[in-house]
């Protein structure tokens, strides 16, 4: 069924607690609704699909339509050591993490924790510690509005990359409505816990004796330690991508850091990756606030709105700050990885 709703407020659908307003808010059970959810998008200047709005800050008041997927559907293809699940867009990540590692299997539990939904963890390449989505997604469904038809694209076609995919790529924005995904996951043990962090919680242990929901408590333990529970404290997770920079520009940091270790990563391109969250620290926004945002006392590269009194505007001014003083001090331009409407 599709309903229909204008002038919908949409605090309950941004995880950064943004009091803003829609015109019109649509949302579907069925895929086959789709291009009846688009008729009535039609109605309206534009429109945006989202999912849990875990990545997202509406600006102001949107003008358009607002479309969101409701099915929460699994479906099991079993096949000897290995399940191929057909999931909805709709379902929560962490809802899928908990079912499939409480059922034995592998493949999904270092995404435990993660916010949003299984359409736009595909669309983000949504990871941590160590595992993305596109690891796992080896079909995705979705309707391309240009055709006006369902097309199916295997894992290679999807280009998946760092938080992003071809579903995200500039060209492509806004073109395909992902409703369905195919994930496939392990009976067999397959632990992935070379991370730092899920390294040291199981010092010791034989990885062949862990289960995927031992692993899953682990990394939910560690998330909970280091970032806040968006339904408490809102953000909208890392605010920005981690710069990655040209060899020169990293032994410029180094000589400016003065004695700093700059912790970093060499990537095969011959480029650098340097932890955003690491610059900010060390610019001293770490815990700090400007009006009513703050920087995340225990990850710097999470901008809050603590008391949920921030605006828009609120966030985006500690942004600007933010990413002025990196770039004063490291030379370095951070960009944003929350997407504005
Ligand atoms: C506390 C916190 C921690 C986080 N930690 C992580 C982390 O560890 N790793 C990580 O990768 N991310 C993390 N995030 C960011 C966020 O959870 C992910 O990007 C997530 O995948 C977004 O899902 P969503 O359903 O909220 O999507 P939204 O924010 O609603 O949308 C994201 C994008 O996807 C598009 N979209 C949504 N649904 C569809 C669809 N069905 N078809 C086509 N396009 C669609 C939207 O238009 C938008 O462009 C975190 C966020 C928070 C608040």
């Amino acid at each position: 069924m599709v309903s229909t709703i204008d002038n919908y407020d949409l605090s309950e659908h941004n995880t950064f607690g943004m009091k803003v307003r829609c015109a019109r808010f649509l949302e579907y059970d069925r895929p086959q609704e789709i291009p009846e959810v688009l008729r009535l998008a039609a109605e309206l200047p534009r429109h945006i699909h989202i999912g849990s709005g875990s990545n997202l800050l509406f600006t102001q008041d949107y003008d358009g339509a607002v479309l969101h997927c409701r099915a929460k559907g699994i479906k099991y293809m079993d096949m000897i050591d290995r399940v191929n699940l057909v999931v909805d867009a709709g379902m929560k990540l962490d809802d899928l993490v908990r079912i499939t590692t409480d059922q034995g299997l592998w493949g999904l539990e270092n995404l435990a924790s993660i916010p949003g939904e299984v359409g736009a963890a595909v669309v983000q390449n949504a990871g941590a510690y160590g595992a993305e989505m596109g690891y796992r997604a080896m079909d995705v469904h979705a309707f391309d509005k240009q055709l006006g038809d369902t097309l199916y694209f295997p894992q290679w076609d999807c280009d998946f990359g760092y938080r992003t995919s071809m579903f995200k790529a500039p060209e492509n924005k806004g073109r395909y409505i992902v409703h369905t995904v195919e994930l496939l996951v392990y009976k067999f043990p397959c632990p992935n816990i070379e991370y730092p962090a899920l390294k040291k919680v199981f010092e010791g242990r034989d990885p062949k004796s862990l289960t995927p929901a031992e692993v899953r408590d682990a990394v939910a333990a560690i998330r909970r330690d280091k970032l806040p529970d968006p339904a408490v404290v809102p953000s909208a997770g890392s605010y920005f991508k981690n710069p990655v920079v040209d060899r020169e520009v990293y032994d410029r940091v180094v000589a400016a850091a003065s004695g700093l270790t700059l912790p970093h990563y060499d990537m095969e391109n011959g480029k650098v990756k340097i932890p955003a969250a690491w610059l900010i620290e060390q610019c001293g926004w770490k815990g700090k606030s400007l009006g009513p945002a703050t920087v995340w006392h225990n990850q710097p590269l999470v901008i809050t709105n603590p008391d949920r009194k921030a605006q828009p505007a609120d966030i985006i001014a500690l942004e600007r700050a933010i990413a002025a003083s990196v770039l004063e001090r490291f030379g370095i331009e951070l960009t944003p990885e929350v997407e504005k409407v």
